[in-house]
């Protein structure tokens, strides 16, 4: 059985847009993961924590055999073995891989939230997302990703890179 996965990338320490493709190379290397579709890669104003460097964000969609927290863990992993260290919460980081939606399955465990909680309230999630899956239906609030976004403030700004 094969399960389609939305998966948020985040990154703003080093350089956060190699970064990110780092982590695309790392999961595609997988038997477990293909990619399906890549968004454009993102810059955004740090939310929270305000002095920090920019975001670079970028969205994918994958297909894979794995169960979500078999997925959470592969994904912590490729965290770890690219040098994240867990300090603040809202701080800097090497590289953020969050599951955002496995076929709209709802789980409330202690190690994994679905849909992903946060989702909802963030412009540097939904602007990438909505480039790969804009009429994806988010299953809590059955409005599709464009339009969760089209609800959005304008800021924190987000802004696509050119030739990304
Ligand atoms: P955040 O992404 O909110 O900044 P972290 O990346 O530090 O936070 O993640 C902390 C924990 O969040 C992870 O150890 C993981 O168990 C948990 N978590 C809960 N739901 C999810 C999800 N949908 N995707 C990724 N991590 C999740
Ligand atoms: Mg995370």
């Amino acid at each position: 059985m094969t399960h389609k996965v939305l998966i948020g990338i985040g990154s703003n320490l080093g350089s956060p847009q190699e970064n990110c493709k780092k982590a695309i190379s790392l999961l595609y290397e997988l038997e477990s993961i293909s990619i399906l579709k890549q968004s454009s890669f993102y810059q955004s104003e740090p939310i929270g924590k305000k002095n920090q460097p920019w975001f670079v964000n970028a969205a994918i969609e994958i297909q894979t055999t794995l169960s979500p927290e078999s997925l959470l863990q592969t994904l912590l992993n490729i965290e770890q073995q690219m040098g994240r260290t867990r300090s603040e919460k809202w701080g800097p980081r090497v590289i953020d891989l969050d599951i955002l939606d496995y076929e709209g399955r709802m789980i409330n465990s202690k190690s994994l939230t679905l849909p992903h909680p946060e989702m909802l309230n963030r412009r540097f999630v939904l602007e990438p997302l909505s480039e790969i899956s804009g009429s994806t239906i988010h299953p809590v609030e059955k409005k599709s990703i464009q339009n969760l976004l089209n609800e959005l403030p304008p800021t924190p700004v987000v802004k696509k890179l050119s030739g990304s």
